[in-house]
């Protein structure tokens, strides 16, 4: 008999990974890694809204007036978006949604109307001053299909301004300086920090306290969030 956990990287079952955690705590990164590891799609709607902005859609001119005030877009805009995602696979990891009790009402209405249900929710916890240093200082790279996160601090590329990945020039994020951090992470304790427990009631809480300044955050995190999500199929 195959483990649960092969069938769920071989897409046999469905998987629904949740990533939660204030803004620049490493829920793209650590994601991406998980996704990689279970062969999972990755959602991440602010990347998407980022991608809807570049391109000047409605979409991304609606999105942009929220997301450069470090506002959170519409619940209404961003369930409609991400559902359309949802809509492609079985096998998801969605970083940065829900983000309000609203969004996580939805997403669960919409799962249960398909049989299934959420797998498991990752919350990562860094203290506030660390993300301000942490977000201050992280540059992406400006392929919006490649999304690769590093930071002038402690992920360097190898080559300074260039993406190790696809080559492409990496950027700071317009709203990554210290005054839309701290708005963002306003809005984060009073409208997402609900979720933590909404979802602790739910049974679905994965708590992980992360050490910025550690040189191996990445695979620890990493190693931790799997060992967490291989429990919860094997049970
Ligand atoms: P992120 O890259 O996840 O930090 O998202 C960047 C910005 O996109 C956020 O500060 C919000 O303005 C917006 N955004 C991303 N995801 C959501 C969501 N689930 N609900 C509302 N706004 C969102």
């Amino acid at each position: 008999m195959p483990l649960v956990k092969e069938l769920a990287k071989e897409g046999e079952i469905s998987m629904y990974i949740i990533m939660l955690g204030a803004p620049g705590t490493g829920k793209g990164t650590i994601g991406n890694e998980i996704c990689k590891h279970y062969n999972l799609m990755h959602i991440a709607t602010g990347d998407i809204f980022r991608a809807e902005i570049k391109n000047q859609t409605e979409l991304g001119k609606k999105a942009n007036e929220y997301i450069s005030k470090g506002q959170l877009v519409p619940d209404d805009v961003t369930i409609a978006m991400c559902e359309s995602y949802l809509d492609k696979s079985d096998n998801v990891l969605l970083d940065g949604f829900p983000r309000t009790i609203h969004q996580a009402e939805a997403l669960k209405e919409y799962l249960a109307n398909k049989g299934k249900s959420v797998t498991a929710v990752i919350d990562l916890n860094v203290p506030d001053e660390d993300i301000v240093v942490r977000t201050s200082s992280r540059i992406i790279c400006s392929n919006k299909e490649c999304g690769a996160v590093f930071n002038t601090v402690f992920m360097k590329p190898k080559v300074e301004g260039i993406c190790d990945v696809c080559g492409s020039k990496l950027i700071k994020r317009p709203d990554d300086n210290p005054d839309t951090i701290r708005k963002r992470l306003e809005t984060y304790h009073k409208q997402t920090e609900p979720l933590i427990e909404f979802y602790e009631k739910e049974g679905l809480l994965e708590k992980i306290d992360i050490n910025i300044y550690s040189e191996t955050t990445k695979e620890d995190t990493t190693r931790k969030s799997v060992e967490k999500i291989d429990a919860r199929l094997s049970d």
